[in-house]
Order: structure tokens, then C-alpha cells, then sequence
């Protein structure tokens, strides 16, 4: 038994020089090395007759020595050894570039298991540099699955396996076991020992299999296992309970009922902010199911019980829409709402904060970096933050230090299917609201072509004539940012002076300074423009009843949910509303993916097909998603597993047997690790 964290040097065959390279993969001790898991696997074990060998089709094959090996010396560095051999079915000849060592190795009349590729031109059928083994000794580089590892410059697959089944030899045994025995039996789960020597140098494909299973599962569940106890740990936080509940003014001031889930969402969040400990709650509800309306009532709740809410939006117009909206909501229940925002005037900025440290304000809106950085609030009790599907758990967990913990609503837009939004927001309490409010209508959405313009452009009239307004997006801001893009500014131009000289274009986009946006946004919604040309700045919140029109030019360009979001700023009013997504690809994919949209209105079965289509990481940006890297397991193909391991981390934390075993050591120290690498304390 040896050190599982001693240094690679430590083994055979690496000095310094091959400890560097392994260092490059992020190898350095003993247990990294075992950890190192094969890229894919070469089946090996089948051995085919010479006669069936395929050209550059690696296989192996069993075959006697039928000459003695010549070597050519062709020039200085240049040797070439060849040599016959022969199995029932054929001969082959073999030829080895400066490898006469080896060859000399193959003695004349003796059988050895090959493993090589054949070639073939016109002087006939060949091998160069089969490696080969006696027929006596276990099979290392034949007969058996040959694990791939990727590697790096000076690094060959050979010296990995081996380094690693070195390494497996050494210290397999000392490997600790991180799932319980019950949870194995319950799951059926191979041992750790198994599992490794088994994802390294596996017996069979059963072996390899199970092997793969054990550790997918594992992978999972510690991850789980991790965000379950930020909850628990965040959870613990004692907060002084909200002794006034009571939701009737704020209800009898709403100019609508709230819908069942928005009851819902509210039971819970009422549930969390009574219970004396912190809340830490992910609401997800669909574009347009109303969550504004739930984070005002909880700011309701927090006025009322004496402490300040900050509402963190995206963007800064969704930030003024926000303050604009929950003021005419909140003012006359004597709440008093504040904007903080990056473009507004020193003095304003000075005036906001000053209202906000001497607690005349009761609900800040602003956007993220102004509420998260610099403000200092009198008595912060409550944060929301709007529409953040790309907000990691390390910042949640950052902002949760501001103030004496607040409690902490994140609303999301994006619905996503539950195990993935475990996965994303597992260090969070979801509620979930699946209903829309009464009288929507669904939009209708239409696929288009170029050929459609005209009748389009008519449509616009139409809409525009019946006192409507219209939206449309574009993929990029300026002209020539990319050959093939429609550019909102060169479109509005196009629109305006050609198409409806006599209707009013107005333009937006993110590159405009936030006053400007703001006015543009302001014009847009007293109605004083007709048609809102726009980047996906309006993606998110954005609320003007009277829009019923949604065009999208190049759609083929966006995600699935991205043009749900799009889609969702219209029907927001009372009035039927359309959608039009133009484009002229002509992929059968892209096509499917589009077509997708105009069948449904539903956020979650949308997100179900993108995620489907796109797989997770596309799915959420790669970037932004918080999405962990999971070695051996995939959140697209072992969902399965997923749930299994889910279920699992949750029933073992409600056993509380994580704190007070011994035996679970292993299983702290590798989440403790797993959880420093996202640069989280999970202390
Ligand atoms: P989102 O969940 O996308 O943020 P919003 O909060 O912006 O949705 O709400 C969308 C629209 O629906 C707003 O105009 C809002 O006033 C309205 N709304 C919200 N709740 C209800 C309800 N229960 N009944 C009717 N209209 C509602
Ligand atoms: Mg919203």
C-alpha cells in the first residue's frame, strides 16, 4: 500500500521530465493519475483471421514468425525492418520503421498476438509497426479493451496506460469507498476498487459498463450531495421570522387576482419568510405568468415587517419598467420604491442612496452591478433577483453575504426540466408556477420566408392600423457585422424612409447610452412609436400590453427559448398577438428547431425539445451556465442516473448521517474539494 497522494515521481518509469508532461493534464500525485479516466476504448479482444483484416481497420490477430527480420538501412535515421508472418488463412507482411529492437524481438517459427492497422496499395497488403505480444504473457496491449486516454505533446498512450495501471497496482486498494454499502445494494453499484480498475483496464464490456455507472453515479451524487448542504447551511441562517403575513391590502390593491400558482409560489415564499430561517428560493414560472407580481408581494411582506428589499433586474430598462410598475402598485400601500441605475445623474444616484442608507426607502430597483457592489442599504432583509437563468451558484452564494443575510428570491424565465434545474439551482428551494393568467391567448406563430416580405410588411399595417405596435428583432446592431445578418440600425433606416415613411420606426439596441435607451423605451410604450426595431436588448421583461406583433429577422440564429423569450413581449395585453420568424435557411434541423416554436406555447416543453436538440451547455451558454463539467457523466444521456443520485443525496442528507460518520470523511473531503474548485465555501 502506498500514498494515494504521494507525487507521480513516486512511480517507475517518471522522472521529472514525464512528471511535467503529466502535470500539463493536471496529473501530479498517485490518486490524479487513477482519476485520469480513458477519452474512449479500443475493443481489442476480438482476434480476425489475417484473411479478414480491413484496410485501416485496427484489430487484432494471432500469427507465426515465417522469416527471419531484414533491415534496410535507407539513409542516417532511417532503418526499415521487415518481416513475414502467417496464420491459417493468409500471410502479411510486416514492416517496422526504426524499430529493429522490436523486431528482433520476433523470433523465426513463433507464434505472437498482433494488434496493428493494414494498409494496402498497389504492390499488395502490408503492416507498419503492429505492436505484438508473446502468445505466454497476459495481454497488455492485445486481446483485451485497450483504454484511450487524451493526451498531450510527448505524452503516448502506452506510457499513460501503463503509468496508471502502476498506479492502480500500488494503491488500488487504499482508494477510499464513498458510497455507503446500503446505498451500493440499493442501486446496484460495484465497489470503488472494481470501478477504477475497471474504467482503466476493463475485464469485459459488462465490466466496463458497470464501471462507468458506479462512477457516473457517484460524480452525481456527490454534486448533490454539495448543493444540498450549501441549502441546508444557508437554511440554518437564522433570520427574526416576519410576524405580519397578512397579504389582504396587498391583494385588494392588485388590479387583477392572482392566478392558482401565483397563490402558490406565495404559500411557499410566506412559508419560508415566517419560518425563522432564511429563504433561498428559485421561482420559475414561464414568460408572462406573472412573477413580477409575486417579488412585489414579498417586498410587501418586507416593508411591512420593517426591512428593505433590492430588486435586481438585468438590464436597466427592465430596472426602470420595474420601479415604474411596482411604485403605481406599491406607493399607495405606503411602500416607497427607489430606481438606482448607472445612467442616471450623479445627483440622482447620490439621491437614491441616500435614500436607501436612511432607510426612505422601502424596494430598490436597480441593476445588478449598482445593487450588488456599492450600496450601502440601512436594513436589507430581501433580495430579488429578476430573470437570472445565468446566474451561477457562486454568485448567489456572494450574494447572500450582503446584509445581515437577507433572504433570497431568484425568478427565472427559462423553465427547465427538474433534474436539470436541480443541477443548476440545487443550492436553492424551487417553486415552480405552470400557469398562465387568465385570458391569455396563445400567439400565434408563423415561419417565413424572404418571399413572404410583402404580405408581411402588409401585416405590419394592419396591426399598426388597428392601433397595435409591433416589434422587431434583429441579430446584429450596425451593418457588416456579419454578411448574412440583418443590422437593426440599417433596417430601421430601410423601414422608416422606404417601407412605412408614413408610421413611426423607432430603434433600439445595447450599444445606446442607458438615458437614450430609456427614452426610446419610454416613446415605445406611451405609444409614440408604432415599430420598435431592436436587438435582443427587449429579450428579457420587457412589458408594453399594446405590442402584439413580434418579428424576427435571421430566427434561424437564435435558441429555441431565446425566441420563447422574444415571443413572450407580446400577448401580454388583452389583444390576439402574432409572431413571425423569418428565415431563409434551408437546414431540415434548423427548420425542425423553428418549426418546434409555432406548435407550442408552453416554456417547459419548448426548453424540453432546446435542450433536447442543443444539449445543456449550448442550451445555457457555455459560459454563463453554472453548469458543472461532469467527467464521466452527461447530462444529456444519464438522466437516469441523474435522478437516481438525486434522490439518493436527498435522502441520505435527510438522514443526517453525513455529520456525524466517521466513515463519511472520504465522501466531506471530496465534496470539500469538488466545491473549492467553483471557488465556493461551502463553510
Ligand atoms: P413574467 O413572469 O414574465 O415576469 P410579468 O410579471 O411581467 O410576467 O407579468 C406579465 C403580465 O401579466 C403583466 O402585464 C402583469 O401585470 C400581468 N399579470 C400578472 N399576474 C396576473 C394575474 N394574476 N392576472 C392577470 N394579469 C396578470
Ligand atoms: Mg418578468
Amino acid at each position: 500500500m502506498a500514498d494515494l497522494y504521494a507525487s507521480v515521481r513516486y512511480l517507475k518509469g517518471i522522472g521529472e521530465a514525464r512528471a511535467k508532461q503529466l502535470a500539463a493534464l493536471g496529473i501530479e500525485t498517485v490518486y490524479d493519475l487513477i482519476a485520469y479516466f480513458p477519452r474512449t476504448y479500443e475493443d481489442r479482444t476480438r482476434l480476425v483471421p489475417i484473411s479478414e483484416l480491413q484496410v485501416d481497420e485496427p484489430a487484432c490477430f494471432r500469427a507465426m514468425v515465417t522469416s527471419h527480420p531484414q533491415t534496410h538501412h535507407i539513409r542516417k535515421g532511417l532503418d526499415l525492418t521487415k518481416i513475414s508472418v502467417t496464420d491459417e488463412s493468409a500471410r502479411l507482411r510486416l514492416t517496422f520503421f526504426n524499430q529493429k529492437y522490436a523486431a528482433d524481438n520476433l523470433e523465426y517459427g513463433k507464434e505472437y498476438y498482433f494488434y496493428g492497422t493494414l494498409t494496402g496499395d498497389y504492390s499488395g497488403y502490408g503492416m507498419t509497426n503492429p505492436v505484438f505480444e508473446d502468445v505466454e504473457k497476459p495481454g497488455v496491449l492485445t486481446r483485451r479493451i485497450m483504454p484511450i486516454y487524451s493526451l498531450t505533446a510527448g505524452l503516448n498512450n502506452n506510457f499513460v496506460a501503463r503509468s496508471v495501471a502502476q498506479a492502480l497496482a500500488l494503491c488500488g486498494d487504499s482508494l477510499p469507498e464513498l458510497l455507503p454499502l446500503a446505498l451500493r445494494r440499493q442501486y446496484g453499484l460495484c465497489d470503488t476498487a472494481f470501478a477504477y480498475a475497471n474504467i482503466h483496464q476493463p475485464s469485459s464490456f459488462e465490466a466496463l459498463e458497470q464501471a462507468r455507472n458506479r462512477l457516473i453515479f457517484e460524480e452525481f451524487f456527490v454534486f448533490s450531495l454539495g448543493l444540498g448542504l450549501m441549502r441546508g447551511r444557508r437554511a440554518q441562517k437564522g433570520r427574526q421570522p416576519f410576524a405580519n403575513l397578512d397579504l389582504a391590502p396587498f391583494r385588494a390593491a392588485l388590479p387583477f387576482t392572482l392566478t392558482g400558482a401565483q397563490e402558490r409560489a406565495l404559500a411557499d415564499i410566506c412559508r419560508d419568510l415566517g419560518s425563522g430561517r432564511v429563504m433561498n428560493r428559485m421561482l420559475q414560472g414561464d414568460v408572462g405568468s406573472g412573477k413580477t407580481a409575486v417579488a412585489a408581494a414579498a417586498a410587501y411582506l418586507a416593508a411591512k415587517n420593517g426591512v428593505q428589499t433590492a430588486l435586481m433586474a438585468p438590464t436597466e430598462i427592465l430596472a426602470e419598467q420595474h420601479a415604474k410598475s411596482l411604485a403605481q402598485l406599491l406607493a399607495p400601500l405606503r411602500v416607497s420604491v427607489s430606481l438606482l441605475t448607472g445612467s442616471m445623474s450623479a445627483p440622482k444616484k447620490r439621491e437614491a442612496r441616500e435614500a436607501i442608507a436612511s432607510h426612505r426607502a422601502d424596494l430598490v430597483v436597480g441593476t445588478h452591478a449598482l445593487i450588488s457592489e456599492s450600496t450601502a442599504f440601512a436594513n436589507l432583509g430581501l433580495v430579488v433577483a429578476d430573470e437570472q437563468h445565468r446566474f451561477g451558484v457562486a454568485q448567489r452564494a456572494a450574494l447572500a453575504e450582503k446584509g445581515e443575510n437577507p433572504h433570497l428570491l431568484v425568478m427565472s424565465a427559462t423553465p427547465i426540466p427538474r433534474t436539470l434545474a436541480l443541477i443548476l439551482y440545487g443550492d436553492l428551494d424551487i417553486s415552480v408556477m405552470d400557469e398562465l393568467p387568465p385570458g391569455r391567448q396563445t400567439i400565434d406563430t408563423f415561419l417565413v420566408g424572404e418571399t413572404m416580405r410583402a404580405r408581411i410588411n402588409a401585416f405590419i399595417r394592419k396591426q399598426v392600423a388597428e392601433g397595435h405596435q409591433c416589434y422587431i428583432v434583429c441579430p446584429a446592431i450596425e451593418e457588416g457585422e456579419s454578411e448574412s445578418l440583418r443590422s437593426a440600425e440599417a433596417w430601421a433606416e430601410t423601414l422608416q424612409s422606404t417601407v412605412f415613411p408614413d408610421l413611426r420606426v423607432a430603434l433600439l439596441h445595447g450599444r445606446m447610452k442607458g438615458p437614450e435607451k430609456e427614452a426610446v423605451m419610454a416613446r415605445f410604450a406611451r405609444h409614440e412609436a408604432d415599430i420598435l426595431v431592436s436587438t435582443t436588448v427587449i429579450e428579457v421583461g420587457v412589458d408594453v400590453p399594446n405590442a402584439t406583433l413580434m418579428i424576427i429577422e435571421n430566427a434561424d440564429r437564435f435558441g429555441l427559448s431565446q425566441l420563447h423569450q422574444l415571443r413572450g413581449r407580446v400577448g401580454r395585453g388583452k389583444d390576439k398577438s402574432y409572431c413571425v420568424l423569418f428565415t431563409d435557411n434551408r437546414n431540415p434541423e434548423t427548420l425542425q428547431r423553428l418549426k418546434a416554436l409555432c406548435k407550442t406555447n408552453d416554456g417547459f416543453e419548448i426548453s424540453r425539445q432546446d435542450l433536447a436538440l442543443r444539449g445543456p451547455g449550448d442550451f445555457f451558454g457555455t459560459r454563463q451556465s453554472g453548469l458543472p463539467a461532469f467527467k464521466v457523466g452527461s447530462l444529456q444521456m444519464d438522466l437516469q442516473t441523474l435522478q437516481n443520485a438525486q434522490s439518493a443525496a436527498a435522502e441520505f442528507l435527510a438522514s443526517q448521517e453525513l455529520s456525524l460518520r466517521a466513515e463519511y470523511a472520504p465522501l466531506m473531503d471530496r465534496i470539500r474539494t469538488l466545491f473549492a474548485d467553483r471557488e465556493l465555501a461551502l463553510n
